[in-house]
């Protein structure tokens, strides 16, 4: 008889209770701390790459821990649980870590791949463009051959991470394929290579982790700098967005477990009618309950996408990745906003922290595929209707 396992190996749950051990140690205090105090969760990011925990989905011999997607979807969910949700962990080794795994040189996985996976070396992403947003088959940075260099020329927006990364994934086009359907082609650029400039954008959202726009005016790259193959297509791309979406489904149920916990405590401990707690209303305990079953869900839609990625079937990853990164993203907002009414007033305080968590929930319906984005490719690639925009 054939058997659906809905649990976790046992070295995915020792995993996930070594991170929990690791990012609690830390915990929300001190991610709010350094945010505040404009500083980087450096100090918690090196011990999780000293403990494997950053490289766990890349190749052991490339220093990684031999494991998949849902190893790392697990543990970016417990770091965020216990309340620091590292977004650079969607970034460097989810998106750059699997397109050089997959597509890069051997030279370029021995450059590269081990200082993902320790930490030491932070690569930021940079598809978005302000005049493209969900549109990415209209971005224009180029790149143009120049003997055995490439020169790359445009500008990227709200690129997360640049001022603590070495190095910037940046998606352009050749100049051969200038207009038309994206047919990207991948390129590491340094970020302190000449030409290359970044712009803070400032945020109403208080995080470690800033976003930037990038300006690139002829930035010159040696040949190697390419990674994959000019025509190689959009497979290439979709080696990292898939990760990008496994991962930011599996970031937004750890704020949301986080939140949820929060509010279940306040919601035993506050009392305002005699002796009961304001948890003993149905009005307060229905919405908690109801954050619960969604976040269920949503976890189960991120596993079952990381399953079938590391299966090795992308296709249909890619569709439940987008499905998980939907769902991720409505139960991190519900849980923020449940969350945020059952502390009352003080949901509205600095104190508290709950009304940052409803700004950053937001994000997990925004990036790194909007909301409607993914409605627009479910009701297509999954329903078969007819293409709506
Ligand atoms: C905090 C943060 C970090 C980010 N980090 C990165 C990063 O590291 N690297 C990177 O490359 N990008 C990054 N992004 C960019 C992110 O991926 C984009 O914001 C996202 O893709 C949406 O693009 P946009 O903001 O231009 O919105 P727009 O494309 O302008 O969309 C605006 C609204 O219109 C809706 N809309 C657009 N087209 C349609 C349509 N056809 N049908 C229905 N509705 C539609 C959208 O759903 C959205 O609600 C980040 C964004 C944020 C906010």
């Amino acid at each position: 008889m054939m058997t659906i396992n809905f649990t976790e190996p046992e070295e995915r749950v020792a995993l996930r209770e070594a991170v929990k051990k690791l990012a609690g140690k830390y915990g929300r205090e001190y991610v709010e701390k350094q945010a505040r105090e404009g500083g980087k969760t450096t100090e918690l990011w090196m011990e999780m790459g000293k403990n494997g925990f950053l490289g766990v989905n890349l190749p052991e011999e490339y220093g990684g821990g031999g494991g998949g997607m849902a190893d790392l979807a697990a543990v970016l969910e417990e770091a965020a649980a216990a309340g620091a949700p590292l977004l650079m962990m969607v970034v460097s080794p989810a998106i750059c870590g699997s397109i050089i795994a997959r597509c890069g040189t051997e030279e370029q996985k021995q450059k590269w791949l081990p200082g993902i996976a320790d930490g030491s070396l932070l690569m930021a992403f940079g598809i978005t463009e302000a005049d493209a947003g969900s549109n990415a088959h209209q971005i224009t940075t180029t790149a143009t051959r120049d003997g055995d260099q490439w020169v790359l020329s445009g500008n990227k927006t709200f690129i997360s991470g640049v001022d603590e990364a070495q190095s910037v994934l940046i998606v352009a086009r050749t100049e051969d394929a200038r207009t038309g359907k994206l047919k990207p082609a991948l390129f590491v650029v340094p970020t302190d290579a000449e030409g290359f400039t970044k712009q803070p954008i400032e945020m109403a959202w208080s995080a470690p982790e800033k976003q930037f726009t990038l300006f690139l005016d002829e930035v010159r790259l040696p040949a190697d700098a390419l990674v994959g193959d000019e025509d190689g297509g959009l497979w290439q791309l979709f080696a990292g967005l898939n990760p990008e979406r496994i991962m930011g489904g599996a970031l937004s149920c750890g704020m949301a477990r986080y939140v949820l916990d929060v509010a279940v405590d306040y919601a035993k401990t506050r009392t305002v009618w005699k002796d009961t707690p304001i948890g003993a209303h149905q009005g307060i305990q229905h919405p908690l309950a109801k954050v619960k079953i969604e976040l269920e869900q949503a976890r189960m839609l991120w596993q079952k996408a990381a399953a079938l990625y590391d299966a090795g079937d992308d296709f249909t990853a890619g569709e439940y990745a987008n499905m998980a990164k939907y769902a991720g993203g409505e139960v991190s907002c519900n849980a923020a906003d449940v969350a945020v009414h059952t502390h009352g007033g003080n949901g509205l305080t600095v104190e508290y922290g709950l009304a940052n968590m409803l700004v950053a929930s937001r994000l997990g319906r925004i990036a790194p595929v909007s909301r409607e984005m993914i409605l627009n490719f479910v009701a297509m690639h999954t329903l078969g209707l007819p293409k709506s925009y």
